[in-house]
């Protein structure tokens, strides 16, 4: 007979449904700042099947805030190489730039292992006694009101203790993390847009038992009778991803022996390689129509869903997770107002879209089976390739939807640039060796000296700084070791630049008086609290 009692209401900040690696970064990034967080997880372990392998230099530059270098962590690898797909006869038909430093100061794609990676997060998390951890814990129920959210909670009986068992978490703001199937998107009623687009696709993860050379290490193969994805899976690993075609059986395909018959041509067998895991997904594109309401929010997968192609997914939902971080923070510490999180959804959500989108396109052009439409592609293709003389495409750059940004002024809505600086205490990537949150950069002026009394104190306010960069030899905070900042902002005729605490570019300006009005744009639509910035007017 199962036990059935209720204890009584904890209270939080903030309580985070789903501890996959969206909502424990976002559990790390409030509990870093003190904030009582409630992380629910239906799981008492880590979900260990294959998904995410590769990450974008975004990624690294917000791992990099948790002390995670991707350039040397031993669980993270890279290739300095292009990026193939071909075709049956292993001609070329794209060649994507996956080898070259991205502007923002990490390589373009890093390669991992996502439970790997989730049980890093959560070994960070657990050094935060202010986030308390309900494994083994699902969320039946929620209900909010003007000031808080209520969650009914339930012990899983095939995890830990007995069914029936149930406890009540009250907290200030509520986030799902929750994954595809989410239960808090569920429950605040918020509709998915679905693009109707479903391929199955068998995922085997591989450990060579000893040196295993790929070349190239990352590529397509555009062949109708198999469609293929070889790529790395981090340090020790290869992923297959092989197209479930018309007619398989998707139980069939996954079984071991199948997946070592697909695997033989690749000159892998169980003597020379373990079988991590093997198992069917299917890729599908969708998004939630607002990712907000009232004191709750949705982030990753309850929020987007993207076929992999572009290995994106779990990156949107990384952005979700930093995006939401410095609004709640700022919320909670009664520096700006609730209404923030609806520029997280107007933001993220056309971010987000953008590479749905992406990665549905190249969903069309890989998950081609027909011999004759493969033909068509492929002398498309290469018309196209050999128009721009093999030159490899730049990764793409993605601007936010409306929100906290000036749309007249250049770069901004983007991913701000990022150079090596030096300091008194270094030398780094600028976001370590001056920090983050709200930066005002001057190049060769001081923004200090730009902004007005109030605006300082404003800044003050975020906790923001001003950091004036210039040429060695130039007095300044931070010298601008490589020019990286004296290209960058002749390129878009700037000389200063206002930094969100996400690193995008919030306005850019040349000077200080127009600094002045884009400062103010932003100011308001941060909904600053009023009784703090009087006091400290
Ligand atoms: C085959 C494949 C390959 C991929 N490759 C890439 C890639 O290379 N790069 C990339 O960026 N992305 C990739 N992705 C996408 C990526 O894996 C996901 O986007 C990512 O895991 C989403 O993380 P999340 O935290 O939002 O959700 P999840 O990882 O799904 O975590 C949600 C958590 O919520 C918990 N939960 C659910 N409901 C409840 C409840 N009611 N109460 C308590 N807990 C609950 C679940 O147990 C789960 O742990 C890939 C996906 C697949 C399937």
């Amino acid at each position: 007979m199962p036990v059935t009692h209720t204890t009584s209401t904890h209270e939080y900040d903030v309580a985070i449904v789903g501890g996959g690696p969206v909502g424990t970064l976002l559990a790390i990034l409030l509990g870093r700042q003190g904030k009582r967080v409630a992380l629910v997880e239906r799981w008492t372990q880590a979900y260990d099947r294959p998904r995410a392998v590769t990450y974008d230099h975004e990624i690294a530059r917000i791992l990099a805030t948790l002390d995670i270098n991707s350039e040397n962590d031993p669980a993270i690898s890279y290739h300095d190489e292009l990026y193939y797909w071909k075709d049956a006869e292993l001609q070329n038909l794209q060649i994507v730039d996956w080898q070259s430093t991205s502007a923002s100061g990490w390589r373009v794609r890093y390669w991992f292992n996502q439970p790997e990676l989730e049980s890093r997060l959560t070994g960070i998390a657990n050094g935060f006694p202010c986030i308390t951890q309900f494994r083994g814990w699902t969320t039946t129920d929620l209900s909010q009101d003007a000031s808080g959210v209520d969650l009914t909670l339930q012990r899983n009986s095939d995890e830990v203790g007995p069914n029936g068992e149930t406890q009540q978490l009250r907290a200030k703001f509520l986030v799902g993390a929750d994954g595809a199937n989410s239960f808090v998107r569920t429950s605040l009623g918020i509709e998915n847009e679905d693009k109707g687009y479903f391929f199955d696709w068998l995922i085997l993860d591989m450990i060579p038992k000893g040196p295993y050379e790929m070349k190239p290490a990352q590529w397509q193969l555009c062949d109708p009778k198999r469609p293929t994805t070889i790529v790395p899976g981090g340090p020790g690993r290869r992923r297959w991803e092989f197209m479930v075609l018309p007619g398989e059986s998707n139980e069939e395909i996954q079984k071991p022996e199948r997946a070592w018959e697909l695997l033989e041509p690749w000159g892998l067998t169980p003597d020379n390689a373990e079988l991590e895991r093997s198992a069917v997904y299917r890729f599908q594109a969708r998004w939630a129509k607002t990712w907000n309401k009232g004191r709750c929010a949705i982030a990753g997968d309850a929020a987007h869903l993207m076929p992999p192609f572009a290995g994106e997914g779990m990156c949107a939902g990384v952005r979700d997770a930093f995006a939401l971080g410095w609004r709640l923070n700022a919320i909670l510490e009664d520096k700006m107002g609730i209404e923030v999180l609806d520029s997280y959804t107007t933001e993220r959500l056309a971010h987000a879209r953008h590479y749905i989108d992406f990665s549905q396109e190249l969903g069309k052009i890989i998950c081609i089976s027909d011999e004759l439409q493969a033909a068509e592609r492929n002398a498309r293709m290469k018309a196209e390739l050999a128009a721009r003389n093999n030159t490899p495409v730049p990764t793409d750059i993605c601007q936010l939807g409306p929100g906290i940004w000036c749309e007249e002024s250049a770069h901004a809505g983007e991913l701000s640039v990022q150079g090596v600086v030096k300091t008194s205490t270094g030398q780094d990537r600028f976001d370590q060796a001056v920090g983050r949150g709200w930066v005002v950069i001057g190049l060769d002026a001081d923004p200090t000296e730009a902004l007005t009394e109030a605006q300082r104190k404003q800044l003050t306010l975020l906790d923001g700084m001003t950091i004036k960069i210039g040429s060695p030899g130039t007095p300044c905070y931070a010298v601008d070791i490589d020019g990286t900042y004296a290209k960058w902002l002749a390129q878009i005729n700037a000389r200063y630049v206002i930094l969100r605490p996400d690193f995008y570019v919030a306005a850019a300006a040349n000077t200080p008086q127009v600094l002045q009005q884009r400062f103010d744009k932003i100011i308001s639509q941060l909904h600053l609290q009023t009784a703090k910035a009087e006091a400290l007017a």
